[in-house]
C-alpha cells in the first residue's frame, strides 16, 4: 500500500493563503510524488481548495457530525464534507478529545457517518506525557484502538494516524525505536480486532514531523505515513515532507 501524507491546518487559513495549495498542486503535478497526499485545511475552505487543486491530491476535514443532516448548530455532516470536495475526515484528533471532550466511543460513530458519506477515516490515538511515563502507553494506545475503530474497519475505509499528545506542536518526537515499537504494537493490536484488515491498514506517526526528521520518521517500518500539523502550512515546507518518502 502506498503510503499518506496528511497535512492538518486545524484553525488556520483564509482564502487569500490558498496559494499555497496551488505550489503543492504545481509541484506534485510536475513531478509525482511516492506517495498519497492528503490536506486538511479548514472546513470554510474546502470547497474553494477543491477548485484550486483539481484533484492534484486528496482534501480532507477535520471533524464531522454523526448526523447527515438536522437541527445541529454549528456543525457539519460528512456528506458536507464529501460534497465540498472531501475524501478523508480526520477523527478523535487529541484536540478534539482534549478541547470538546470527544469519547473514543463517539469517535467510532463518527467513523461510521464518515464511511457512509463515502469517506476515509483518518482516527487518531495518542498516550498523555504522564501516560507515557507511567509506562501506560501500550494499553492507552490498545484501548483507544478498541473503542474508536469500529469492527468493520478496513484498509481501504479506515487509516489509524499515532499521535503522542506530548510530541503535538511540541518539537519533541519519540526516538525512532519507541515510534518502532508503538507502531509494532498498534499493528499487533489491529490484527488482533480486525484480522487479515489489520494487516494492511496505514497507521501514520504524527507529532512534530518537520523536514529535518520527515525522512528518518517516514522510512521506519510500520510506519505508513505521517499526520502534520504546523510544518504542512507552507508548501515549500510540506513538499521537503512529502518528498522524504522513499516508497
Ligand atoms: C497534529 O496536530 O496532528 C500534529 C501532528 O501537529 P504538529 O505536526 O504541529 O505536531
Amino acid at each position: 500500500m502506498r503510503k499518506l501524507v496528511a497535512g492538518n491546518w486545524k484553525m488556520n487559513g483564509l482564502a487569500a493563503g490558498l496559494g499555497e495549495l496551488t505550489a503543492l498542486k504545481d509541484i506534485l503535478k510536475s513531478a509525482p510524488p511516492a506517495c498519497d497526499v492528503v490536506v486538511c485545511p479548514p472546513a470554510t475552505l474546502i470547497a474553494q481548495a477543491a477548485w484550486t487543486v483539481k484533484g492534484a491530491f486528496a482534501l480532507g476535514g477535520q471533524d464531522c457530525h454523526v448526523q447527515p443532516k438536522g437541527a445541529f448548530t454549528g456543525d457539519i455532516s460528512a456528506e458536507m464534507l464529501r460534497d465540498a470536495g472531501a475524501s478523508f475526515v480526520i477523527l478523535g484528533h487529541s484536540e478534539r478529545r482534549q478541547y470538546h471532550g470527544e469519547t473514543s466511543e463517539a469517535v467510532a460513530a463518527k467513523a461510521r457517518a464518515a464511511w457512509r458519506a463515502g469517506l476515509t477515516a483518518i482516527i487518531c490515538i495518542g498516550e498523555s506525557e504522564a501516560q507515557r511515563n507511567a509506562g501506560d502507553a501500550p494499553h492507552i494506545c490498545r484501548g483507544q484502538l478498541n473503542e474508536s475503530v469500529p469492527p468493520e474497519a478496513t484498509s481501504a475505509n479506515t487509516v489509524i494516524a499515532y499521535e503522542p499528545v506530548w510530541a503535538i506542536g511540541t518539537g519533541r518526537t519519540p526516538t525512532s525505536a519507541d515510534i518502532v515499537a508503538m507502531h509494532a504494537h498498534i499493528r499487533s493490536c489491529l490484527v488482533g480486532k480486525l484480522g487479515p484488515a489489520g494487516e494492511g491498514m496505514l497507521i501514520l506517526y504524527g507529532g512534530s514531523v518537520n523536514p529535518g526528521n520527515a525522512a528518518e520518521i517516514l522510512n521506519l517500518p510500520q510506519v505508513g505515513g505521517a499526520l502534520v500539523g504546523g510544518a504542512s502550512l507552507k508548501s515549500e515546507d510540506f513538499l521537503k515532507i512529502i518528498a522524504a518518502v522513499k516508497s
